[in-house]
């Protein structure tokens, strides 16, 4: 099968011509119709998350059809079309598994990471881990709901019942973020990079009251501040756009340093979160929920080849909306 390759961090993904993966007993083997490329693949890719798996085919937005059952598979059934997400393994016992938290669980294991993912024709994922996609959803369509949409909105679960929500970095996440709050019936403003007028109209487009540079302040206190774009000097712009007793949420998994700032920001009962990873309930409840809000999402099909490609453009933030690649 074909696939793309990280042999070591901070280098280009290479092409590989490698056997077909066998599944193991609780696996099913998946032809890949789509794989949405996430920030966290460049985290990987450029070295800012430790210890991938390697050599590594990234991808964990993957939606792709059963072509084979490992012995003791029961959830699905050959040609079924499936959805794997970044959570690919949990031990099931540790106190986290055992409290509902089993995205913290210690022994966790990611796909694209420390287990290999989409980037390929050919994947193997544990179906304990894997979801029905609804079919009103194409395969590129579906594609990012795996986790930009997973993920969002188990950010978004955090703004518990806040009605003015801010969302800094309006990329895959946030669009489909960005709807899911408007249905809930919340109002929010959106945050870009200085002078980044496409990503301020896509935000207006998807119902952004307002949108503007991180760097100017909100037009009006936010009760929850949702930041999915991975730098650290958004966490004090956001705790200064809050108003008292408000949360700001980090969405990613990887951040730059959070620089120093006064305490009077964090004061009068703010509070700072992070969001790590998502649970199986996240996954059914979201992917329940999609089709019903019509959340749909804006993608730029690449061919598999050009992965390196997709990574660039999403370095360089000249996406609006989510990558995926298309085997
Ligand atoms: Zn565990
Ligand atoms: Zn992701």
């Amino acid at each position: 099968m074909h696939a793309q390759l990280l042999t070591a961090a901070r280098r280009p993904l290479v092409a590989a011509e490698l056997p077909a993966p066998h599944p193991g007993p609780e696996q099913l083997l998946i032809a890949v119709r789509a794989c949405a490329v996430c920030r966290t693949d460049l985290h990987v890719v450029d070295g800012d998350l430790g210890d991938p798996k390697l050599p590594l085919i990234p991808g964990h937005e993957i939606i792709g059809t059963v072509v084979e059952k490992g012995e003791a598979t029961e959830r699905f059934a050959i040609g079924d079309r499936v959805g794997v997400p970044w959570l690919g393994w949990t031990c099931g016992i540790c106190e986290y598994c055992r409290g509902g938290q089993e995205n913290l669980c210690d022994r966790a294991r990611f796909t694209g990471y420390q287990i290999d993912g989409g980037y390929a024709e050919l994947t193997v994922a544990d179906e304990r881990y894997c979801f029905a996609i609804d079919p009103h959803y194409g395969d590129v369509e579906a594609a990012p709901l795996m986790c930009a949409g997973l993920i969002g909105y188990r950010t978004l679960r955090m703004a518990g019942d806040a009605r003015l929500v801010g969302i800094y970095g309006f990329g895959a996440a946030a669009h489909i973020v960005a709807q899911v709050a408007r249905h809930q019936g919340r109002r929010f403003f959106a945050f870009t990079r200085p002078g980044d007028v496409a990503a301020q109209d896509f935000a207006r487009a998807l119902g952004a009251e307002w949108a503007g540079d991180s760097t100017t302040a909100s037009p009006e206190p936010l009760d929850v501040a949702l930041i999915f774009a991975p730098v650290g000097a958004l966490v004090p712009a956001a705790l200064a756009a809050t108003r008292k007793g408000g949360t700001v949420v980090c969405g990613g998994i990887h951040m730059s340093d959070i620089p120093s700032f006064p305490y009077r920001i964090l004061w009068e009962e703010r509070a700072v979160r992070s969001v790590a990873n998502l649970t199986r309930r996240d996954a059914e409840e979201f992917l329940a929920l999609a089709p019903d809000v019509g959340v749909r999402t804006e993608t730029v099909a690449y061919p598999l080849a050009e992965a390196n490609r997709a990574l660039d453009d999403l370095r360089r933030g000249a996406l609006q909306g989510a990558a995926v690649l298309v085997p």
